[in-house]
């Protein structure tokens, strides 16, 4: 009842964005073939899950990461020792690691409890041209008094799979025609107990690395460069379940559920609708830029409770969506590069 592995389908997509880059662009989409992944479907990418899981593993160690906690600059220092950069730097601005930059964004977010210091990590791969495609996730974890709140899946998984996303679009990588931008987005989390509590119009009191992100590529008139971004959040459960979010671009969800099924991981990625209701996707999806959200929310039992912690990750889980979103790459590329799909 599920849909078989495609592996040459999916050597076919890797080839295009990955192994034949300097090749005729016009090809794009069509040609090139990868014997190595088409030999290899059970590691249809170079992404691990279990290189992501250890990542998620020592986020969760560093124990409940609000923002502004010293918990979440420890686990900021090793999330950017693990991109490459200098964790002793006080500040990363524009510091070049090989091509890729690493730095940190940093400002006081006006919060309903005062002004608190966030940080976005946002690590660059440039390309040959400006048309930039998005890779993001959350890194902070939602703050309780009650209870230790650890955020294995929620705050911790996204985390995770970024930077091993970095590590294998990497190592996958030659020249590519679009600039590459990973963002670990600060304060996704409500600073009140529920989502909108203290929200005001205009003022919403969540996402607000995202919303800052936002600002500052309009700022710099970045964001018409911006063609696309895919949101992790809540993707590394065990029995992981995403269904297709209805605020998402649908064309951009058919993409990555599309891929998902050539890859084998039907299971993985179900034929349901999932209603999150405003995700770090949302401030990108009102400055019209075609956004995704992979989210398990209805289906994951420990969403923010006590119980999200380690054992509930699953290296497989992280690796069947940094496998969808790496091979998902040349269809987005492809579809966004004419201005289709808008
Ligand atoms: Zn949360």
């Amino acid at each position: 009842m599920r849909a078989k592995p495609l592996a040459f389908a999916a050597g076919l997509l890797l080839a295009t964005a990955f192994a034949s880059q300097t090749a005729s662009r016009a090809q794009s989409g069509r040609g090139g073939q990868s014997p190595v992944y088409a030999q290899q479907p059970g590691a249809a990418t170079p992404f691990s899950g279990q290189r992501a899981y250890e990542h998620v593993k020592r986020l969760v160690e560093f124990g409940p990461r609000p923002s502004g906690s010293k918990e979440l600059e420890a686990a900021r220092q090793y999330i950017l020792e693990q991109l490459g950069g200098d964790p002793s730097a006080p500040n990363l601005h524009r510091r070049g690691v090989g091509r890729m930059s690493v730095r940190e964004d940093v400002w006081l977010a006006e919060t309903p409890a005062g002004k608190v210091r966030m940080v976005n990590i946002v690590c660059e791969l440039p390309g040959e041209t400006d048309d930039t495609i998005l890779i993001t996730g959350h890194y902070d974890t939602k703050r309780y008094k009650e209870f230790a709140f650890v955020g294995a899946n929620d705050g911790g998984s996204s985390a995770g799979a970024l930077i091993e996303l970095v590590r294998a679009f990497k190592a996958m990588q030659g020249k590519t025609r679009f600039t590459y931008r990973f963002v670990f987005f600060d304060g996704e989390e409500a600073v009140c107990r529920e989502w909108d509590e203290c929200s005001k119009p205009g003022r919403p009191d969540n996402t607000y690395g995202s919303r800052y992100e936002v600002g500052r590529l309009k700022a710099l008139n970045r964001l018409k460069n911006v063609r696309a971004l895919i949101l992790l959040d809540m993707m590394g459960y065990d029995k992981l379940e995403l269904g297709r979010d209805d605020m998402s671009t649908p064309w951009l969800v058919d993409v990555l559920w599309k891929t998902a099924r050539e890859l084998g991981y039907a299971k993985q990625f179900v034929e349901r609708a999932e209603g999150v209701g405003g995700d770090d996707h949302e401030p990108f999806l009102k400055a019209g830029v075609p956004s995704v959200d992979l989210i398990q929310l209805s289906t994951y039992p420990f969403w923010h409770t006590a119980d999200d912690t380690l054992d509930k990750i699953s290296p497989h889980s992280l690796k069947a969506v940094g496998d969808v979103v790496l091979a998902s790459l040349p269809r987005v590329e492809e579809k966004v590069k004419g201005g289709a799909g808008f």
